[in-house]
């Protein structure tokens, strides 16, 4: 997953539809759960209903009734707390209201758990074999931030359906078989995997579905929809559903089309298995809802703001979105780590494995995008020499390795940009671009190029084509993988580079590839677009060490750095620089002109209402990080970023 706010880090980091007479799958699908999870000790209460009215979702409501086989005496419901895709005890919770249980027409009473806030007990009232229950869940404006609630608006919604659901505790979730039905407002389109039994003009039957699945497959829907097919008469089907507020918005560009016809063509050709029946990348288009990229095996829930498509800068910097996700539907949701493959979504996660749910995923989507065009190779240069950079300046490496962000997942995951660079956030995302690359280029090297980390994913997530399941494995399972590529101590590689309290980034993977990172005063293209996205803000890392929102607050001032030792840190604005109003552009000149002054940069600054000023003493110029050539080394990055097929150039 990639969360909006993360988008930022390091450079911005993305159905089934209408009525579709052929498809009426029936009960076979019974048999083909998600899981190969923890088996049930008694016989789950199935199936249960599950009808979801969305017809009040321009009020931000939807309203949600189920119907449980029951057995009289004591029973918990829960509410999903923990999510597969985010790794979090993020269920939304607070957003459930007008919660009733119903037996007959006779209410019956409960009690939320005093210790579980996620858990209802009551008390099933005897001769009653069915229970009804009515909740109401209530969608949220986009804050500043994370709410997995605002996820509608007035034209479009996507459908999380573990927002309106209780499911009996004690159960695995592959084993509680949910009929699931959905009534849209009038003349909305929808999209999704989950195969349709049936449909009438505004309400659709879905075919009964065990609960990890329908959870594992959100609806999209809306007004305004257009689908392209990414790879028309191919199979199995993949394509693009394309929802927005406005109509104007689904006119794609056509090349973009393209480079996602790339991309599904590179991804088969990389991971020459597939373990969907078909995959949809559901992109919403949208400045009313959370800022999102969610996988799931089938689908990925994609939401950017509405003019990033037609906005160079921002399409720029959510080129790597759909590459990431579409690599989930292998790599996090196929093949997960053990510690991250819940039997239910009660039972806590541990993320130990992040860098390699999330990080690996980070490395090949970064080899796909530029595989498929989504950026030129020099555009994928320039990104990774940002990332190293970023990662070059966080003294938060003295004190938090990069195994702990992903030990701590579940609470950076929600912690604010402010003072990133100390505290560290979810690192294992990006970092781990850099070490995985350093595998790919240690393998090649190994096996005199005859190897390479796209052999470890032919072995890593193959199997039985087809059939969303979910795979699981451990570290170990990992380095025997990899031995059988390429023999080494990886072991020990994994543990120096996951432990490392040193102050430098893994930088040894940039170097394998016949690279160096070095800084310049020419921009780098990923930067300059961060700055210049209506979003952006100014990254000024690797010069005097700070970020910057465009009215002038500071979000970060990297400690060892000029800007905080002349005494700015996060949350103080400036309002002037070198006696002229602050912009971000004023910023950067001001920085490039002190390289031939020797008076130190003058900041006017706004803390918490007392003025102050501080002088940032700084004479290096702007110190844009790119990747140099190293003379007569292999240029095995060149080959990485290389397509693998020809398709459609
Ligand atoms: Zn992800």
């Amino acid at each position: 997953m990639i969360k909006g706010n993360l988008f930022e880090m390091v450079g911005r980091r993305f159905c089934k539809h209408g009525v579709r007479a052929s498809t009426l799958y029936l009960a076979f699908f019974l048999l083909s759960p998600l899981s190969l999870l923890a088996r049930p000790k008694a016989q789950a209460p199935s199936p249960i209903n599950l009808s979801v009215d969305a017809t009040q979702v321009s009020q931000r409501i939807l309203r949600a009734k189920l119907v449980f086989p029951v057995r009289p005496g004591p029973l918990t419901l829960v509410y999903p707390k923990w999510m597969p895709a985010d790794h979090s005890p993020d269920g939304p919770i607070w957003n459930l209201v007008g919660l009733k249980f119903l037996s007959g027409t006779h209410e019956i009473p409960w009690q939320q758990d005093l210790v579980d806030m996620y858990a209802f007990n009551l008390v099933v009232p005897s001769q009653t074999t069915s229970l009804g229950v009515s909740l109401d869940f209530l969608i949220s404006a986009p804050g500043p931030t994370i709410d997995f609630s605002a996820s509608g608006a007035a034209n479009l919604f996507v459908l999380m359906w573990n927002q309106v659901i209780l499911y009996p505790k004690g159960y695995a979730a592959s084993d509680l078989i949910f009929h699931p039905s959905l009534t849209l407002p009038k003349g909305w389109k929808f999209s999704t995997s989950l195969p349709i039994s049936n449909q009438s003009a505004e309400t659709i039957w879905f075919a009964p579905v065990p609960l990890d699945l329908l959870v594992d497959s959100p609806v999209q829907s809306g007004e305004f929809m257009r689908i392209f097919p990414l790879n028309p008469g191919g199979s199995p089907p993949q394509e693009l559903d394309v929802l927005s507020d406005d109509a104007w918005a689904l006119d794609v560009p056509s090349e973009l089309v393209e480079h996602y016809k790339r991309l599904v063509a590179e991804a088969t050709a990389l991971y020459q298995s597939h373990h969907f029946r078909d995959y949809h990348f559901l992109l919403t288009l949208s400045d009313n809802i959370m800022g999102l990229g969610q996988e799931h095996h089938e689908s990925s829930d994609d939401r950017v703001r509405q003019h990033t498509l037609v906005d160079p800068n921002e399409r720029l910097l959510v080129a790597g979105l759909f590459p990431h996700e579409f690599s989930h539907s292998w790599n996090g949701q196929y093949r997960r780590p053990e510690g991250l493959a819940t039997p239910d979504f009660q039972q806590p996660m541990k993320g130990d494995l992040l860098w390699v749910y999330e990080g690996l995923t980070d490395y090949l989507g970064t080899v796909l995008t530029a595989r498929s065009g989504l950026l030129t190779a020099e555009q994928s240069r320039d990104r990774i020499a940002l990332t190293a950079s970023t990662l070059e300046h966080r003294p938060g490496r003295r004190w938090r390795s990069l195994q702990n962000t992903a030990n701590a997942a579940q609470i950076l995951y929600f912690s604010v940009p402010q003072w990133a660079s100390y505290r560290r956030g979810t690192d294992f995302y990006p970092e781990s671009i850099l070490i995985w690359l350093e595998v790919d280029t240690t393998v090649r090297k190994l096996t005199g190029d005859r190897k390479s980390m796209d052999d470890f994913c032919h072995a890593f997530y193959g199997g039985p084509d087809g059939q969303p399941i979910v795979k699981t494995y451990t570290f170990e399972d990992l380095i025997s993988t990899l031995n059988g590529i390429a023999p080494y101590d990886w072991r020990s590689f994994f543990r120096t580079r996951l432990d490392s309290t040193q102050p430098s980034a893994p930088l040894g993977g940039i170097e394998g590839g016949g690279w160096r990172l070095v800084y310049s005063d020419d921009p780098n293209e990923i930067l300059v677009a961060e700055e210049a996205a209506p979003s952006g803000s100014g990254n000024f890392t690797s010069s005097i060490g700070l970020e910057v929102t465009r009215d002038g607050t500071v979000v970060d001032a990297i400690p060892g750095m000029p800007a905080f030792a002349s005494g700015l840190s996060p949350y103080l604005k400036i309002t002037g620089v070198n006696g002229r109003e602050f912009s971000v552009e004023g910023l950067r000149r001001a920085i490039q002109d002190a390289k031939t002054t020797t008076g130190a940069i003058e900041v006017e600054v706004v803390n918490a209402g007392k003025l102050v000023a501080y002088n940032v003493n700084y004479h290096d110029g702007n110190r844009f990080p790119h990747l140099e050539r190293v003379r007569d080394a292999p240029d095995y990055l060149d080959e990485i970023l290389k397509p693998l097929t020809l398709t459609s150039k």
